[in-house]
């Protein structure tokens, strides 16, 4: 372990002494494993041929057997001839599953370098799915031989009547006949249903790609043609694919999907999406389009359908996927294309484990292997429109919407002139909108991007704001289960009655709107009128978000108050209105993209007005009429928001325009946290182009415990942040309980 990793990762430090030996003595293999460790070691390998890179190995490490990975060797390390060959230990056994295909392994090592994580660490990634390497398990299955038992009861033909020509197992077929696994068994020995050997994990079925697609608009055949000759030439290139929502985009990137898979039988297509609530109804489109459903990955996979999704995608069988963002880590074997949707969506950054950017990365494994990723989005994030103005990328546009779709009518309701009476948060204005689609028996949408009853729950004497325990974060009063809840933490408790701390009774008040809050101001409204909620609380899951969603399009619902969930992607016929009720709630909080953030959410929820025959319009309440970001939603001028956005951030040195890194230590202690943060700021290397700022604390300074600082580095665009960064670690003394976690590009400043 290097000095930097013993910063990183102290747990590590002991456990990490792992052998390495001469070169010239005798067959060895590096392995890496997918723990946080920065490289692989070395071992025997006692079969005839060596494993080839990329080979799935079990070997001891430590006290235990870890299932890793044939590596390329580390460089370097073949000239070490100090240690001895009989330290290195064997190879346990190697494993069925395909080894994972060379450029994979070489954008693990990219992305190990790009995001300063070990490798091993990325490699982890790559490796979450359990039982996937071993090849398949088969499983017993049973069919019906067409004999009957000697003897007959209501059980046995109920199971009987469940069993047929398809396979199924035992407790498949005791589910669907209701009877118990011992009838099974029984009507096995009476020789009416035979044991079969079967894959538990089937293959997808192949996307038809000859199917034809929808006729093409004359854009959307231009746009297609443009993005088929990239995919012919073989070679890489970021485009991105800019048109409004509606426009067509997702027919014109399933045109190049088609194109990508036709050209090689081998290849293997990949289509990112920023949220699971979008999968469900988007993985049917794929299927109407390609009369085969994808392979999915999401986090909301059962254990065995995210080892089918694995495997089938290690093998080459499955050809086309739709996953979230670690989909980017399936191990395919011939990637060819990706599609990177809504590619200025924020969810593509993960936040947590190993900090990355699905997007960068996904263009990055596209650059190193050599095949076109397309950028689709309504609202392009500053970084992809800068690349393409600089040449970097390509793009191409589709003007307007599909079938001339009207764009909304978007106007702005000054809450200073047309406030809400007291205690409620719906404008006369908006309510006489919505009295107007009521009336015309046209839905509306209500936007808020705010989960629960009240974002803050305040002691109307003392003051006192609930926080949860050991963090700086609000509870949030959820009233539909009267608990407070705190959406960082977790942490959740009933609403008291007494203030914990002046311990006034009842002095609790709730301030501010969610969405809960805005539903009871509806209903109290609109009495008669049938008023949905929909948020990741009122629908865990995105099974129930779906039956809001369907009952939604089938014209079910008349007023839909909802948070982001509902803002993407969704197609409903009959909503003509959409009202945002605090358009200013993602200015506040001074992160460097909040205007960005803004202007791409609202466009995108202003957007799923009037997308069918009837036009639409929505209205957005705010405080700031004059902002920038919001005159441009108005008059819909992007471009001209987009140019002063990138003149601002140039002036600022800030991306695109120049790079950031987020250095932030966190300790229980905040002595010690305030000691280290100063100690590390002052051996900072000076560097040419290189400016830091802070330490400061954390806009949440403490969460579950741990208080945090942090520190910025801002870089001039030529500079190799990451050498900077790794010589300043070096330079930095551990401190104990002071853990320190590096962000690239960070998104997330709280
Ligand atoms: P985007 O991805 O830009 O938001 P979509 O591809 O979802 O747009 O298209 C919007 C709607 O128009 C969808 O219902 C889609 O099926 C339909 N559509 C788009 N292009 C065509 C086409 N060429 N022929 C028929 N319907 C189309």
């Amino acid at each position: 372990m290097n000095k930097m990793q013993q910063l990183l990762y102290p747990e590590l430090a002991s456990s990490a002494t792992a052998p390495s030996g001469d070169a010239d003595a005798g067959p060895r293999v590096s392995v890496l494993f997918p723990l946080p460790l920065p490289k692989a070691y070395d071992y025997l390998c006692d079969s005839e041929e060596l494993p080839p890179v990329g080979s799935f190995v079990s070997a001891p490490f430590g006290p235990r057997e870890v299932t890793g990975v044939v590596w390329p060797a580390n460089k370097g390390e073949a000239k070490k001839k100090n240690a001895k060959v009989q330290n290195l230990k064997t190879i346990s056994r190697v494993f069925d599953a395909p080894p994972l295909a060379s450029d994979l392994v070489d954008f693990i090592d990219w992305a190990a370098d790009y995001t300063m994580y070990p490798k091993g660490a990325i490699l982890r990634m790559v490796m979450r799915v359990k039982d996937a390497f071993d090849g398949p398990r088969m499983q017993t299955a049973f069919v019906a031989t067409g004999e009957k038992p000697a003897r007959i009861t209501p059980k046995r033909e109920a199971v009987l009547a469940a069993a047929g020509a398809e396979p199924q197992t035992a407790a498949q077929l005791a589910e669907a006949s209701g009877m118990s696994e011992a009838v099974v068994r029984g009507l096995v020995s009476a020789g009416s249903l035979a044991k079969v050997e079967v894959d538990p994990d089937p293959p997808f079925d192949a996307p038809d790609l000859m199917r034809a697609g929808p006729t093409l608009s004359g854009d959307q055949q231009y746009a297609a043609d443009f993005v088929a000759e990239i995919i012919a030439r073989d070679e890489h290139k970021a485009i991105l694919v800019d048109g409004v929502t509606g426009s067509g985009k997702t027919e014109v990137y399933f045109e190049a999907v088609a194109a990508a898979l036709r050209k090689d039988p081998d290849a293997q297509a990949l289509i990112l999406l920023p949220e699971i609530a979008l999968t469900l109804p988007f993985l049917e489109r794929v299927e109407a389009r390609f009369g085969a459903a994808p392979a999915p990955w999401h986090s909301d996979l059962t254990g065995a359908q995210r080892r089918r999704t694995w495997r089938r995608v290690a093998e080459g069988q499955a050809r086309l996927v739709v996953g979230a963002r670690s989909a980017l880590f399936l191990p395919f074997p011939k990637l060819q294309l990706i599609v990177v949707d809504e590619e200025h969506d924020s969810a593509y950054k993960q936040e947590e484990g190993v900090i990355y950017h699905a997007r960068d990365l996904a263009v990055a494994r596209g650059a190193r292997a050599g095949f076109p990723v397309l950028l689709a989005s309504a609202t392009p994030s500053l970084e992809t429109v800068v690349n393409v103005d600089e040449g970097r990328y390509e793009a191409v546009g589709l003007a307007g919407r599909f079938n001339d779709a009207q764009m909304p009518d978007i106007s702005l309701i000054d809450m200073r002139e047309d406030a809400p009476d007291a205690g409620k948060w719906l404008s006369p204005r908006l309510v006489d909108e919505i009295n107007a689609n009521l009336s015309a028996g046209e839905q509306s949408l209500l936007f808020l991007n705010r989960r629960g009853y009240a974002p803050l729950t305040l002691c109307r004497r003392c003051g006192h704001k609930m926080t949860a325990p050991g963090s700086d974060t609000m509870l949030v009063e959820h009233r539909f289960e009267n608990r407070l809840v705190c959406h960082h933490t977790g942490f959740s408790m009933p609403k008291p009655s007494v203030c914990p701390v002046c311990k006034a009774v009842d002095s609790l008040a709730a301030c501010g709107p969610g969405v809960e809050r805005v539903a009871e101001e509806a209903k109290e409204r609109w009495p008669d009128a049938r008023i949905e909620v929909l948020s990741s609380d009122t629908a865990p899951g995105p099974r129930t978000m779906r039956a809001v969603l369907d009952a939604m399009k089938a014209g079910e619902i008349d007023i839909l108050i909802a948070t982001q969930v509902a803002a993407k992607g969704h197609h409903f016929p009959n909503l003509t209105l959409v009202g945002v009720v605090d358009a200013d709630l993602g200015l506040a909080g001074g992160d460097l993209r909040a205007a960005e953030r803004t202007y791409q959410l609202l466009s995108q929820v202003t957007g799923r007005a009037g997308r069918a025959e009837k036009p639409g319009r929505a209205m957005l309440q705010t405080y700031q009429a004059d902002a920038a970001v919001l005159q441009a939603l108005a008059s819909g001028d992007r471009d001209a928001f987009l140019a002063a956005e990138a003149m601002g951030r140039q002036e600022l040195g800030f991306p695109p325009y120049g790079r950031l890194a987020a250095v932030t230590l966190r300790s229980p202690d905040e002595v010690a946290l305030d000691r280290a943060a100063n100690a590390m700021r002052a051996t900072a290397p000076v560097a040419d182009g290189i400016e830091i700022l802070g330490p400061a604390r954390t806009p949440i300074y403490r969460l579950r415990g741990i208080a945090r600082m942090r520190l910025l580095v801002k870089a001039r665009r030529n500079v190799n942040l990451q050498a900077y960064l790794s010589d300043w670690l070096k330079r930095t003394k551990s401190q104990s309980g002071v853990r320190i976690t590096l962000d690239i590009n960070p998104y997330s400043f709280m």
